[in-house]
């Protein structure tokens, strides 16, 4: 299976970092090595002096597809969830300046923070989803999905121009505002929806 991420999809994020806004969506992909295991602690890695959170909205594949039609998109999936994109920022800002790959600063071991899932009948809206990430007890992430750019439905049809989503694949939509370093010590807890779908430790 594979992870498939997109970058710059709320203004607010794209704007703290000083990106330009995209004109399609920026596409990555972090391979299922780089998926923190159940219960296990986050470790920062010893390459990096500066890993962020990114805290996101992800959607798990249940059918293969490949050119899926927008309008279409909504059967190819029934489960949501919240994770986080751990990022090395020094690592990406270098490989960004010198217009390199971002794997070394994405896809390393324990990068995909993939918490419980929810079957999306239960939410009345799916491109209206309030969620949130808590560092030791604060709210440092607060987001609504209704501020992508481009909607679960539009990002599915999107990357299956390219890849063939196969059934397990999960996609993470995009940060909004309010990412930041993580340091030893921390404890982090993902809500969606008021749902709290994961905590973890940072070490
Ligand atoms: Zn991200």
């Amino acid at each position: 299976m594979k992870l498939i991420c997109i970058g710059r999809n709320y203004a607010d994020h794209i704007a703290e970092l000083e990106n330009q806004k995209p004109d399609h969506p920026v596409v990555f992909l972090k391979p299922d090595s780089s998926i923190l295991l159940k219960k296990m602690p986050f470790v920062i890695p010893a390459f990096s002096n500066d890993i962020h959170h990114e805290v996101e909205v992800l959607v798990k594949i249940n059918k293969l597809g490949k050119h899926i039609d927008s309008k279409f998109a909504h059967k190819y999936y029934d489960e949501l969830g919240l994770g986080i994109d751990f990022t090395a920022r020094d690592i990406q800002n270098e490989l960004k300046q010198k217009g390199l790959p971002w794997e070394k600063a994405k896809a390393f071991d324990g990068a995909a923070v993939i918490g419980d899932w929810m079957p999306k009948d239960e939410f009345n809206n799916t491109d209206d989803l309030s969620f949130s990430l808590s560092k030791n007890g604060k709210v440092v992430q607060q987001g609504r999905s209704s501020l992508m750019l481009w909607k679960i439905d539009e990002i599915i049809s999107y990357v299956s121009q390219y890849f063939t989503l196969k059934i397990g694949d999960i996609i993470f939509t995009g940060t909004p505002a309010g990412v930041g370093p993580v340091a030893s010590g921390d404890h982090l807890v993902g809500e969606l929806e008021g749902h709290q779908l994961f905590a973890i430790n940072v070490k």
